[in-house]
């Protein structure tokens, strides 16, 4: 496209804040406007769930910019302010303002999947506002029931836990952070919760959901002071459903993020799925560096600039004192092959250290990605053979390099 005259990001998170200033690297000059529903000037979700629960850091720490950056970038804020409608060239906000664009990013995140029916003195945990009551809450607590066992669920208790609160994690699937890990690696993550001195229950129903804790199918009943939600998050965007697009998994975009059928607009980010080229399908990643990458090539193809190299997608979690980290696409895998370290046998024995333990994924004979436990030198190293679609001889070849 010719260079735009005004661009409009909504949403004014990590992936909304690096467009704009990704626009803005890559020559762009007209004027730019980032709409947010939060009052806050775009910050870091990750430590919400780390160091800002914990204590350790404060919200200077975590922001991601300032309102000198963002008037040196020449951005118009509107914060506070929800987009709630959208048409090509033009978003409506909530107070009636209508902005017209020719160019409009969407990168609008998730919201907490709730339960029917729960408490509601039940915490969620995907805001700085609720990441602030949450930290205050587990200060005058001193037992907290943590429910669903994904990563900001495992995060949280390992963050309370070190805290010296009795913490107990209830999780309905056979291991915890099962949906990306898989549950054969997902079993010594379950270890790593435990030994961390969290009581995990996995497989668990739960009958009710109260104030005061829960009550299993078993009947067993689990008491707590406080208790966390962290079942995941979910879409939320009943506002784009007159586009006529198929929101079910996410904004649908092709491999540069332009949104399917809609001119001019393109989405970055938790809520955006994009065109994977090399494996055909259009999976959506909540992961912080997609955001970041996805922002880079949306901006250049704003800008009409050469878009930056293709990237693996790449998660890390911080938790009971290790980092597990994450390397392509374990959600195409039909098998795991152990790489280096003791956790995790060929018998799928999880029986030795965790540290230093990585793993591949394999769909059929092709390495899809690689999960690490305090690996972080080894499983880096693995980018190139993802990015070639290393086979599994190969693969070994590859780690027997390694040493
Ligand atoms: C507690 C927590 C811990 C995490 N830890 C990790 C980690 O360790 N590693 C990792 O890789 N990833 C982690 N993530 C995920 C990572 O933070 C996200 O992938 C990243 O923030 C996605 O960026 P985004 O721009 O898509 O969405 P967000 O950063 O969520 O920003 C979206 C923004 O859009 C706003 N918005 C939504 N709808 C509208 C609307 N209609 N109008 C205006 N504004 C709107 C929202 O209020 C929000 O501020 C974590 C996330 C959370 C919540």
């Amino acid at each position: 496209m010719s260079e735009p005259e005004h661009v409009v990001v909504v949403g004014a998170g990590l992936g909304g804040l690096r467009t704009v200033e990704g626009l803005r690297r890559a020559g762009v000059g007209g004027r730019i406007s980032l709409v947010g529903a939060e009052k806050h000037l775009p910050y870091d979700r990750p430590p919400l769930s780390k160091q800002y629960l914990a204590g350790e850091w404060e919200h200077d720490r975590i922001a991601l910019t300032t309102e000198d950056d963002l008037d040196e970038l020449g951005v118009r804020m509107h914060l506070g302010r929800s987009a709630v409608a959208l048409e090509p060239g033009q978003v409506e906000l909530d107070d009636g303002t209508t902005l017209h664009a020719d160019a409009i990013v969407l990168a609008v995140g998730l919201t907490s999947r709730t339960l029917d029916g729960g408490p509601g003195s039940a915490r969620l945990l995907r805001d700085l506002d609720e990441s602030r009551t949450l930290r205050d809450a587990l200060g005058a607590a001193s037992e907290l029931l943590v429910v669903g066992a994904g990563f900001i669920g495992t995060e949280v208790a390992s963050t309370a836990a070190s805290r010296g609160l009795r913490v107990t994690v209830l999780e309905a699937a056979a291991t915890p952070m099962a949906r990306v890990l898989g549950e054969q690696v997902g079993a010594l993550a379950a270890r790593l919760v435990r030994e961390g001195g969290v009581d995990l229950r996995c497989d668990a129903s739960i009958a009710s959901l109260g104030d005061d804790g829960a009550t299993l199918g078993s009947g067993e009943v689990v008491t707590a002071d406080e208790i966390v939600l962290g079942i995941g998050g979910q879409l939320d965007l009943g506002w784009l459903e007159p586009t006529g697009l198929d929101l079910s998994g996410g904004i649908p975009c092709d491999e540069r993020g332009r949104v399917d059928g809609l001119d001019g607009v393109w989405a970055v980010g938790d809520a955006a799925a994009w065109t994977d080229p090399r494996h055909g399908d259009r999976p959506r990643h909540e992961h912080w560096t997609s955001a970041t990458d996805q922002a880079a090539v949306v901006a250049a193809d704003i800008a009409g600039t050469d878009p930056p190299p293709a990237t693996v997608p790449y998660f890390w979690s911080d938790q009971f004192g290790l980092k597990i980290q994450l390397i392509g696409r374990p959600d195409l895998a039909d098998s795991v092959l152990p790489l280096h370290g003791e956790g995790f046998a060929d018998d799928g024995d999880t029986g030795g250290p965790i540290k230093g333990t990585a793993i591949g994924y394999l769909r059929g004979d092709e390495l899809v990605a690689v999960a690490g436990f305090g690996a972080a030198r080894r499983v880096a190293r693995y980018r190139r053979p993802l990015a070639d679609g290393a086979d599994r001889a190969a693969t070994l070849e590859f780690r027997d390099s390694l040493g």
